[in-house]
């Protein structure tokens, strides 16, 4: 059984205290949704899990944990190269072919396979983008606004996949700004904004409770424009 402990960590640059005290522990079949305003701190508390940052104080503890990280749409590939879908995915497969076209059939795009990456709409590179992650053998995917930039019938489609993944048995961690789709989807929200301000089920998260009246009267300007939410 996974499980990922974050104990009390902290973040400052200089004299700015980024994370204060952040704790919550992660197990296996979690479909987590981490949501706050812009600048809470939710790309730095990734960016400790994943390992890329040391904490300033704190810890994360991981067992039989196995990352992979679908980053914000445009950083998996810049195009500078021209390569195939399939040659994406290999990346994250250590070479291997048939594990790369598994990870595609998982996503439903083994048809792509040879298309050039760069050639995909924005919905099908996240994706890949999914199946390089998968290709490497993770059962914990960590996504940072997957859907930034795709269209809304790209956006319904990828997150039905999610679920899919998720009842699978893939633990899932996302970052997004959709609040809405994530309060449908996920079986646990975290709602930070430096610290931890609310941490359980969807149900029973109060949105204009612990989010900024400012960040609330935009998004329900954005579903007026929009029609409801995407899932
Ligand atoms: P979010 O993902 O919730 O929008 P971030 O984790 O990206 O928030 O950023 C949280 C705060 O930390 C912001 O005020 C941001 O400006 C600051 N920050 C992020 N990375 C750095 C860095 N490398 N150096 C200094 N400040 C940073």
């Amino acid at each position: 059984m996974l499980q990922l402990d974050i104990d009390n960590v902290s973040v400052s640059y200089d004299a700015e205290t980024v994370l204060d005290a952040v704790s919550c522990c992660i197990h296996s079949g979690e479909f987590i949704g981490i949501i706050g305003p812009n600048g809470a701190g939710k790309t730095t508390l990734l960016r400790v899990v994943l390992g890329l940052l040391k904490p300033t104080k704190g810890s994360i503890a991981r067992k039989d944990v196995v990352v992979g990280y679908v980053p914000q749409r445009g950083n998996l590939y810049s195009g500078a190269v021209p390569i195939s879908v399939l040659e994406v995915v290999m990346l994250g497969a250590n070479g291997s072919k048939a594990k790369a076209i598994q990870a595609l059939a998982a996503v439903h795009m083994q048809s792509y396979a040879h298309k050039r990456f760069t050639e995909l709409s924005g919905g099908q590179q996240q994706r890949v983008s999914i199946a390089k992650a998968l290709a490497g053998s993770a059962n914990v995917l960590i996504l940072d606004e997957p859907t930034t930039g795709v269209d809304e019938h790209s956006q319904t489609e990828f997150y039905t996949l999610l679920r899919d993944l998720h009842a699978k048995g893939t633990t899932i961690i996302m970052v997004s700004h959709e609040v809405d789709t994530v309060l449908k989807l996920v079986t646990r929200v975290i709602c930070l904004n430096r610290t931890i301000l609310y941490d359980g089920p969807p149900e029973h998260f109060e949105a204009d409770k612990y989010l900024p009246g400012a960040y609330m009267k935009y998004h329900l300007q954005l579903h007026h424009q929009h029609g409801d939410a995407h899932v």
